[in-house]
């Protein structure tokens, strides 16, 4: 089967007769762009200071993943004359893969829309906006339905990492998946290859360094500590990403014996779902503020196919008992543009957001099956004072004042 054959799959076929050409040339122009494997080793002799203080943090955002443990649930459903189709329940996944996972979902539209140009799309977070994009690169007209438009949806406290295997779905569910998912990463990331450079840096590459007490080569893979009923987690090949290199002890400045350098994805989220919102405006998109209680009252809409990207909204708006929210918290402190680094450490975890600079606890226990949003200031301060101490024991260039 070759590439075109591939990406365009049998549903497709079934809509091509009414597909636009745009979409058809969407889904077979998303070649593999791997970067080459060799990655040069990453100087870090120069690295600005993290300026690690509680009184530069603006804000504390716990949201939940939304988890399945069958993986993200994009198919068709008919509601009374509606055809719904799912596009919800990725996880820790869900900026990293919504290219991919709209695509297919779009092409699901698009094989029971018969011919019809109009669509609505219910959630305005990353699945929502993805969707309404697609489609109407698809030629369709696109109105979105929403409780919250960003800033204010729940994706806007994820991390921004290139993570397209977290917590997607269960392992005994990964096989069933490997190829959908590899379609849905490959589209993605090759789609985020396109936002490069953008005003705004809504999507960059950043260099980052795991730390260690131990020699990585040496490394047992530890044991994460779950919370009960946790399940193992389906890993793919995230072949994407440049090899990490090795940094012998004492080649850098980390307070830490073993350093490790990788290269990443970071997605700068705040300019990110501007652009994503400007991008849908501008090519004639609609939005409307709406909360709906129940699904039948999504029957009212004028558009007869709807997508249903209402993330762990899902779980009572379509009654699928089978999301469990994945509590995450992150916290943004004050932007510092000279700190263009991520920091994995054991217990905590840098980015550096260009809309503020972030810092999670990686210890999430007690996070499965937990849907409390409430910040937790006293855990977000903790986690301030830890990577402060970290940082005083760094070698740094001093900040230029
Ligand atoms: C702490 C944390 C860190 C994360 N880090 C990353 C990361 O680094 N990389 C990554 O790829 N993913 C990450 N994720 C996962 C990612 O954020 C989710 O997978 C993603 O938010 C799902 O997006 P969504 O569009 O499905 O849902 P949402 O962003 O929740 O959007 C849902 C939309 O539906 C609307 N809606 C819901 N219910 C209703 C209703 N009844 N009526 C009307 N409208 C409704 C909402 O208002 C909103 O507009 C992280 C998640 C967390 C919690």
């Amino acid at each position: 089967m070759n590439r075109r054959q591939f990406f365009l799959g049998s549903t497709l076929a079934l809509a091509s007769t009414s597909m636009p050409l745009s979409l058809r040339q969407l889904a077979v122009a998303s070649p593999i762009q791997k970067p080459g494997p060799a990655t040069p080793p990453i100087d870090c002799s120069a690295l600005k200071p993290i300026n690690a203080h509680g009184s530069r943090v603006t804000g504390v955002y716990a949201c939940s993943r939304p988890f399945r443990h069958a993986g993200p649930r994009i198919e068709t459903e008919l509601l009374g004359h509606k055809v719904i189709v799912h596009n919800y329940g990725h996880g820790g996944a869900g900026w990293s893969l919504s290219w991919g996972s709209s695509m297919q979902a779009v092409r699901l539209a698009l094989a029971a829309s018969a011919g019809r140009n109009t669509l609505g799309v219910i959630g305005c977070g990353p699945l929502g906006l993805t969707s309404a994009l697609l489609a109407q690169q698809a030629g369709l007209s696109v109105c979105i339905y929403a409780k919250e438009l960003p800033p204010d949806v729940p994706s806007m406290g994820a991390t921004g990492l290139w993570s397209p295997t977290s917590r997607f779905c269960a392992a005994q569910y990964g096989p069933a998946w490997t190829t959908r998912w590899e379609e849905m990463a490959n589209f993605s990331f090759s789609h985020y290859q396109k936002t490069l450079g953008l005003p705004g840096r809504p999507v960059e590459w950043i260099n980052g360094y795991k730390l260690s007490d131990t020699p990585f080569s040496s490394e047992v893979k530890p044991t994460p500590i779950k919370d009960p009923g946790e399940p193992e987690y389906a890993e793919f090949t995230n072949a994407f990403l440049p090899s990490q290199v090795d940094m012998p002890p004492g080649s850098h400045p980390f307070p830490a014996p073993y350093a490790r350098g990788w290269t990443s994805l970071m997605f700068n989220i705040a300019p990110y779902a501007n652009l994503l919102m400007t991008d849908f405006l501008a090519a004639g998109g609609q939005i409307k503020i709406q909360e709906f209680t129940d699904s039948n009252e999504l029957l009212t809409l004028p558009e007869e196919t709807l997508i249903n990207a209402t993330g762990y909204g899902a779980k009572v708006l379509f009654n699928d008992h089978s999301i469990i929210p994945v509590r995450g918290q992150t916290i943004h402190l004050m932007p510092q543009p000279d700190v263009d680094y991520g920091l994995r450490a054991k217990d905590f975890f840098i980015m550096p957001r260009r809309d503020g600079l972030l810092m999670q606890n990686m210890d999430e226990r007690g996070s499965f099956n937990n849907s409390n949003d409430r910040p937790d200031h006293m855990d977000a301060q903790a986690t301030v004072a830890q990577v402060a101490a970290f940082v005083a024991g760094m070698q740094c260039q001093p900040l230029q004042v």
